[in-house]
């Protein structure tokens, strides 16, 4: 069986972001690599979102950028703007096909579904698939959204919704989020923070059109495209080896209070790719410690006071919107930190501190 210097196992968002990276900047001319990857095609089955606090390679998949959002809770409104950090909406089906288009034209780089068709022995291994680490207790951030198409222009296309706590939080938390692509084109999300054991509260469909037809009030549409997952809002098991890196939502890379995982997938390729000729030997990419920590005390929160995350969420994005946007991003300064925490209900927090 033929053997490579490189394998990556899972061609999606981290390992063809890696692959891309790595073919960019030449570092794959003279070595081989393999990507495994079962999928027959690629497909659009996802919309990538983010705030856009650093370069990446993929402008050119961007749907949509907007400097405007809301903030809905059943009180108030409130509206922010995003002119320094953009929020962006990648679609995966082009990012899908502008990677394998440029990866095909590299002889060095090899596609094989299945690992048992190589031999790793001696290969170097990016691994995107992660080690289940779930128990009854996690939390997840489980959604379904449809785009969809009205007969009317009856969007703003300006400002997207973040999050509308205007739905029923069933003891959980429950959000929609709304991103007009165009006047008469919008991605439409039913989104709960939950440890995924009511399954009563996976009726998206239902709860989806009740949404578009009872709260924005449109009767004449038609959906295009539909999107469903689930982002552990928790760290898998993977352990990086001697010869082995994990990648993507295996190697950590989600942000658990959030679920962003794409503008850190493409800090971690570049970051591998500038490191490459000293893969062996590198010390361990990851989200800074201090985020990790203030996520866990986030989470514990929220697990045990469902009901005061609507206005937990309202009153963090009272802070001027920037601070807010990279303290998500993961890119905030200590007193900018300071200031969230500041807005944060102090005797719920310290009591999850210690429990
Ligand atoms: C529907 C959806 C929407 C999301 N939206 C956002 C968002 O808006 N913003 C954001 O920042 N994050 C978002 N995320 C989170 C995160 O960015 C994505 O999950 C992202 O795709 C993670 O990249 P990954 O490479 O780790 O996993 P994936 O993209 O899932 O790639 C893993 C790949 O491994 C392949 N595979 C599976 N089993 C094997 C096997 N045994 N051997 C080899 N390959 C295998 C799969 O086919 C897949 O292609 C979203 C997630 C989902 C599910």
């Amino acid at each position: 069986m033929k053997e490579f210097n490189y394998t990556i196992i899972g061609g999606g968002c981290a390992g063809l972001s890696l692959a891309y990276e790595l073919n960019l900047h030449k570092k794959l001319d003279n070595k081989t690599l393999a990507i495994i990857e079962p999928r027959d095609e690629y497909k659009r089955d996802k919309t990538w979102s983010f705030w856009k606090v650093i370069h990446h390679n993929f402008d050119d998949c961007v749907k949509k950028n907007w400097k405007n959002f809301t903030i809905n809770s059943p009180s108030e409104i409130t509206h922010l703007k995003c002119d320094d950090f953009p929020y962006q909406s990648i679609d995966s089906g082009l990012f899908y096909d502008k990677i394998n288009k440029e990866l095909k034209k590299n002889k060095n780089i090899y596609f094989f579904k299945d690992i048992k068709d190589i031999n790793t022995k001696n290969s170097f291994i990016f691994n995107s698939i992660p080690s289940a680490n779930s128990n009854d207790n996690n939390l997840w951030q489980h959604f379904c959204g449809v785009e969809i198409q009205t007969k009317n222009n009856i969007f703003d296309d300006t400002i997207i919704n973040l999050m509308d706590f205007n739905c029923d939080q069933k003891s959980s938390v429950h959000f929609f989020y709304t991103l007009p692509f165009e006047k008469n084109k919008a991605l439409i999300e039913t989104t709960w923070l939950s440890p995924m054991k009511d399954s009563s509260i996976m009726d998206y469909d239902n709860q989806i059109k009740n949404y578009i037809e009872q709260n924005l009030k449109i009767k004449n549409y038609k959906i295009i495209f539909k999107e469903q997952g689930a982002i552990p809002l928790f760290y898998p098991l993977n352990k990086d080896e001697k010869n082995k890196i994990n990648i993507g939502t295996a190697g950590g890379m989600t942000r658990l209070s959030t679920g962003y995982t794409f503008l850190n997938i493409q800090e971690h390729s570049k970051y591998i790719r500038k490191n490459f000729d000293n893969i062996r030997d590198l010390n361990k990419f990851k989200i800074q410690n201090k985020y990790r920590f203030l996520d866990e005390i986030f989470l514990k929160v929220l697990k045990n006071n469902p009901e005061k995350m609507p206005k937990i969420f309202c009153d963090m994005f009272k802070v001027p919107a920037k601070t807010v946007i990279k303290f998500l991003s993961n890119k905030s300064n200590f007193f900018e930190d300071l200031s969230i925490i500041f807005k944060m209900p102090k005797s719920t927090f310290i009591k999850a501190l210690f429990k």
